[in-house]
């Protein structure tokens, strides 16, 4: 089986687009949606409706898809965050927004082998910042491969019985991750829409079970455009900005 995973999108139509298109040659079966489908961007609606015709193997929500459907307060989030998903709010369809507000809170079972998070398998909304962070999740999961987004940072982490690092210490993509079946792997794909890792190209991986290895990519998409939509709608300048930077 192979599985192609996507995480924070953020209403960006350009980089899911693009991502869409430079997956399909490389083949794969199943597609895995890890949250954060909205929020940021200016596409929210156009992102709805291609998740949803999609129909993804698994698919769960990420904090904005909770604020921007109305499931949960703007509270904890930033000003231009909390003005971004207002606009989102208003944006969405009462259908799309109804469809984002049922999406399930993860962790989410896949198969044997991949369990799908948000933030980490024990709080959706937690961040994995640090290799604290990262041990936590690995302990909490309960698949030998977490799959989780929510930072915007493409890195994978990995837990053998007697050492802990990381698989992507190398910065060349694409790079493939080899499973082990002794160790324990806690991988973010990337963000499709709004990576903050200083690379703005949009982040994706595919994962292998039969060959059991994942496969992380970096792919060039039309900033400017996403950038432009941005503005046209009167989104933050600095949502705008951000993209070019990847941060
Ligand atoms: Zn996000």
């Amino acid at each position: 089986m192979r599985y192609l995973a996507i995480s924070d999108i953020h209403a960006n139509l350009e980089a899911y687009e693009t991502v869409m298109a430079a997956a399909a040659p490389l083949g794969y079966d199943k597609v895995l949606v890890l949250g954060d489908l909205v929020g940021y961007g200016a596409d929210p609606n156009a992102i709805c409706d291609r998740i949803r015709a999609l129909n993804p193997h698994a698919l769960i929500r990420g904090n904005h898809d909770k604020v921007g459907s109305g499931v949960e307060s703007s509270e904890g989030f930033n000003a231009v965050a909390r003005s971004a998903i207002g606009w989102t709010y208003d944006a969405l369809t009462q259908s799309n927004r109804g469809w984002l507000a049922a999406l399930p809170a993860g962790p989410m079972a896949v198969d044997d082998l991949i369990e799908i998070c948000h933030g980490t398998p024990f709080d959706e909304d937690a961040y994995v910042f640090d290799d604290l962070d990262a041990l936590r999740a690995m302990h909490a999961a309960r698949r030998p491969l977490c799959l989780f987004g929510h930072t915007h940072v493409q890195v994978g982490h990995y837990l053998s019985r007697d050492q802990f690092g990381l698989s992507t210490a190398d910065d060349q993509r694409p790079l493939t991750i080899s499973l082990d079946d002794a160790s324990r792997y806690l991988i973010n794909p990337g963000s499709v829409g709004q990576p903050r890792d200083g690379d703005p190209r949009a982040g994706f991986a595919i994962v292998d079970t039969a060959a059991r290895e994942v496969t992380i990519y970096r792919v060039e998409y039309p900033v400017a455009k996403a950038q432009a939509r941005i503005l046209e709608e009167g989104l933050p300048d600095v949502l705008a900005q951000r993209l070019a930077q990847g941060r």
